[in-house]
């Protein structure tokens, strides 16, 4: 009998939940909303019933393996406490394995999305053929994931990689961790918006990026990729900051850990070829290990869903 698994991905707007095989086949799912203003255990009670909805539909079908769900935030994962999350708002210090396991009558692991995503990917994505990979995710914030010898590395309290967090610049620009001059505050999405904010106060803003202000329509980071793809200087010059300072991260993670691949995932990933040539520099210029040694840094290659598969390999793996 085929085994399945049910993976989750609770994001701060979609709530995702899918069935799938242990050949990699996603073969049923639900697209929810989150609706975090409704209050964490309204979420909670949704996401079970969407669990317990899928599992009615195939268990005498298949075999059900377990439950993975991936949440986003940094997870205390020795008792299931959500620490901090940014994108759950009103969830800090929330035991969500408790009021998980209320709802729910079967056993189910619980994992930190970014971490979720990074076994996805060395399951059936862009690392299935390596050992040992580290994953970034690039959204509104940056969240990472190390698999070593096949296996999610937690570290003692399974808070282990927050890579989007490593120092680059002391006394940088604000991270929304508290910290100064993270990864994060350089290379996610938002970033791209605030070094944009910040040309624009500073009056050195290209004639382009000022129009883009005073139209009147938001400024994200994908209509300032899309500037720079017309060759715009200030927002290529801001992309350049985003390679540079994926670039001084990835060499350092090269230097310490020696891994075979680096995925790179998430929706700022789309900015590749926007960032590409200042990342490779700065991982040429800052690794040894690399310049002796290059390996593979790769594009995301199960995009959003890297989370659900890897949600659900938590069970099947
Ligand atoms: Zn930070």
């Amino acid at each position: 009998m085929t085994r399945f698994a049910i993976g989750v991905d609770l994001g701060g707007t979609n709530l995702r939940v899918a069935a799938v095989n242990e050949h990699g086949g996603l073969f049923d799912h639900l697209s929810l909303e989150t609706l975090v203003e409704r209050g964490r255990e309204d979420v909670v009670d949704r996401m079970t019933n969407g669990i317990l909805e899928l599992v009615n539909r195939w268990k005498d079908r298949y075999q059900l393996a377990g439950i993975g769900i991936g949440i986003p935030g940094i997870l205390r994962l020795k008792d299931g406490v959500l620490v901090a999350s940014p994108n759950l708002p009103g969830w800090e210090n929330f035991n969500v394995r408790a009021q998980i396991a209320k709802r729910l009558n079967s056993p189910f692991f619980l994992e930190n999305d970014a971490n979720a995503a990074a076994l996805g990917e060395k399951w059936i994505g862009s690392g299935k053929d390596v050992k040992h990979l580290c994953f970034l995710t690039m959204g509104t914030g940056i969240g990472g994931g190390l698999i070593f010898d096949g296996k999610i590395w937690h570290g003692v309290s399974g808070m282990a990689a927050e890579l989007g967090h490593v120092t680059l610049y002391p006394g940088g620009r604000l991270c929304a961790c508290g910290n100064r001059g993270c990864l994060e505050a350089y290379a996610a999405a938002s970033a791209v918006v605030s070094a944009a904010r910040e040309m624009l106060q500073e009056g050195r803003a290209s004639e382009g990026l000022q129009k883009l202000a005073a139209s009147g329509s938001k400024l994200t980071s994908a209509r300032i990729y899309e500037l720079a793809k017309e060759g715009d200087p200030s927002a290529q010059e801001i992309f350049q900051m985003v390679g540079r300072a994926l670039g001084m991260a990835i060499a350092n993670f090269i230097n310490i850990f020696d891994l075979d691949t680096f995925v790179l995932g998430g929706g700022a990933v789309e900015a590749w070829d926007a960032f590409e040539k200042s990342m490779f520099e700065e991982v040429a210029l800052r690794s040894y290990v690399w310049r002796n040694d290059p390996r593979e840094i790769l594009k995301s290659s199960l995009g959003s869903q890297a989370g659900i598969f890897g949600a659900a390999y938590l069970a099947l793996g």
